[in-house]
C-alpha cells in the first residue's frame, strides 16, 4: 500500500548515471551543463541539480531569476548557473544577485547590466531558432566587445540554440543553424579566447559532435528521456521519474453502468472498475480520457472514461480476482515486472512531448527522492551544500 494517494518517485541515481553517460559522449575539455529549469523538467530542481553535478555536471542553467536564486538559497553555491530567460528589471536584479550568469544580445543590455551592479553575461546569436538572441552577428560581435571593455561586466560566453536538433528530416536546417554559429564564435574567440562557446541541446549533443563546442546545455536526457521522443534506453538513458498511485476501490459494474463525468464508458459486459486517486489535477491530463494504460501487478489495463481533476477509472475485467487488486499500486509512468509506460508513450498518446508530460505534474503531487530504491533521508532539497551522493542514508 503506498503512503500517498500519488507520488513521484525520482531516482537521483539515474540522473547521475545519464549525465555520466552524457558526458562520455564529449571530447576531453568540453564541460555538461545540466537544465533544471521549470523545476527540474518537474523532477525537483534542486535534488536534480545536485545529483547532476554528482554525475560530473560542471553549471546548472534555468530559465527565471528566481529558479536561480532557489538553487543558491538551498545552499548550490560554487557552480556557475546561468540563467537564459529574457529578464524584467526587476528579475536582471534578482538574478545578479543571486550571482547568476544572464544573456545578452543587444548593447542596450549590457549597459543595464553594468547599470544593475555588473555581473557575467553571455552573448547570444540567434542563427534561427527566432526567439531570444539577433540574428544581426554584427551586433551581437559588437555587444561582445562592448561586455568585454565594460566595467563590471565579465564577458562569458557566446550562445545560440537550435531550432530542429531533434528533427532528423528538416532539410539542413540544423546544418545551416550550426555553421552559423560556429563561424561568428570562431571570430570573436579570436578576439577573446577565453569565451565559452555552447549551443547544443540533448537532442544535438546525441546528433552531432560538432555541436558541442565549449559547453553543452542538457535538460531531457538528463531526466532519463529521450531528446527524439522515442526510446530512452536505446540511448543509454535511465528514466528518473516514476509516478504511481494505487487502487483506491474496486467496484462492480454491470452491462450499461457507466463511470466518470459525461459517461464516456459504458461497460458492455459485468466487469470490475478500479478508481485511482490520480487526475488532471496532479497533471495526468485529462486528453488521456479513453487513452492510456496502468500498470498493476504487472499487467497493463486501460483508462477507460474520462480523467477527472482527482480520479480515474481503470477496466480491471469481469472476473472476482479483480477484487483483489483493491489497495495495489498503480503504476502511471514507470516500470512493473519489466512491463513499462514510459513518458514517450504518455506523449504519443497526448500528440505531445515527453517534456510536457513530466512539466505538467502539479505541487499536488508529492516528489520522493531514492537511489536505486534505496530511499533517502529528509528532503533531499534543503540542507548544506552536499553532493547528492554523500545524502543516501536510508529512512527505514
Ligand atoms: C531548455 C533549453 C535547453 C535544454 O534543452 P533539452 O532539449 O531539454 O536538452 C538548452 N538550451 C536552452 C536555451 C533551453 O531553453
Amino acid at each position: 500500500m503506498n503512503s500517498e494517494r500519488v507520488q513521484a518517485s525520482v531516482n537521483l541515481a539515474a540522473i547521475e548515471r545519464n549525465c555520466a553517460t552524457l558526458r562520455s559522449h564529449l571530447r576531453e575539455g568540453v564541460s555538461l551543463c545540466a537544465v533544471v529549469k521549470a523545476d527540474g523538467y518537474g523532477h525537483g530542481a534542486v535534488p536534480s541539480a545536485r545529483a547532476a553535478l554528482a554525475g560530473g555536471a560542471r553549471w546548472l542553467a534555468v530559465v527565471s531569476s528566481a529558479e536561480a536564486r532557489e538553487l543558491r538559497d538551498a545552499g548550490l553555491r560554487e557552480p556557475p548557473v546561468l540563467v537564459m530567460g529574457a529578464l524584467t528589471a526587476a528579475e536582471l536584479s534578482e538574478a545578479l544577485a543571486a550571482r547568476a550568469d544572464v544573456v545578452v544580445w543587444r548593447e542596450r543590455h549590457v549597459r543595464e547590466v553594468a547599470a544593475a551592479g555588473g555581473g557575467r553575461v553571455h552573448v547570444k546569436l540567434d542563427s534561427g531558432m527566432g526567439r531570444l538572441g539577433t540574428s544581426d552577428a554584427e551586433e551581437a560581435a559588437r555587444t561582445a566587445e562592448l561586455a568585454s571593455r565594460t566595467a563590471g561586466i565579465e564577458l562569458v560566453g557566446a550562445m545560440t540554440h537550435f531550432a530542429t536538433a531533434d528533427e532528423a528530416d528538416d532539410g539542413g536546417f540544423f546544418e545551416a543553424q550550426l555553421d552559423a554559429f560556429a563561424r561568428w564564435a570562431h571570430e570573436i574567440k579570436e578576439r577573446q579566447p577565453q569565451l565559452v562557446a555552447h549551443a547544443a541541446n540533448s537532442a544535438a549533443v546525441l546528433r552531432d559532435a560538432r555541436s558541442h563546442f565549449d559547453l553543452v546545455r542538457c535538460g531531457i536526457a538528463v531526466y532519463g528521456m529521450d531528446p527524439f521522443g522515442e526510446d530512452a534506453a536505446a540511448q543509454g538513458l535511465e528514466p528518473a521519474l516514476e509516478l504511481v498511485s494505487y487502487v483506491a476501490e474496486v467496484k462492480r459494474l454491470r452491462t450499461g453502468d457507466s463511470a466518470g463525468y459525461g459517461r464516456r464508458f459504458v461497460a458492455q459486459a459485468d466487469a470490475h472498475l478500479g478508481v485511482i486517486p490520480i487526475g488532471y489535477g496532479d497533471g495526468w491530463r485529462r486528453g488521456l480520457s479513453n487513452n492510456a494504460d496502468v500498470l498493476i501487478t504487472g499487467r497493463r489495463y486501460p483508462l477507460v472514461g474520462t480523467v477527472s481533476m482527482d480520479n480515474i477509472t481503470v477496466l480491471l475485467g469481469a472476473e472476482q480476482e479483480a477484487k483483489s487488486l483493491r489497495g495495489e499500486p498503480a503504476v502511471l509512468i514507470g516500470e512493473q515486472a519489466r512491463e513499462r509506460i514510459s513518458a514517450e508513450e504518455v506523449a504519443r498518446r497526448l500528440d505531445t512531448i515527453n517534456y510536457e508530460v513530466t512539466c505538467a505534474l502539479t505541487p499536488r503531487v508529492p516528489r520522493a527522492y531514492h537511489r536505486d530504491g534505496a530511499r533517502l533521508a529528509g528532503p533531499a532539497s534543503s540542507g548544506a551544500d552536499e553532493p547528492a551522493a554523500a545524502a543516501g542514508a536510508e529512512r527505514g
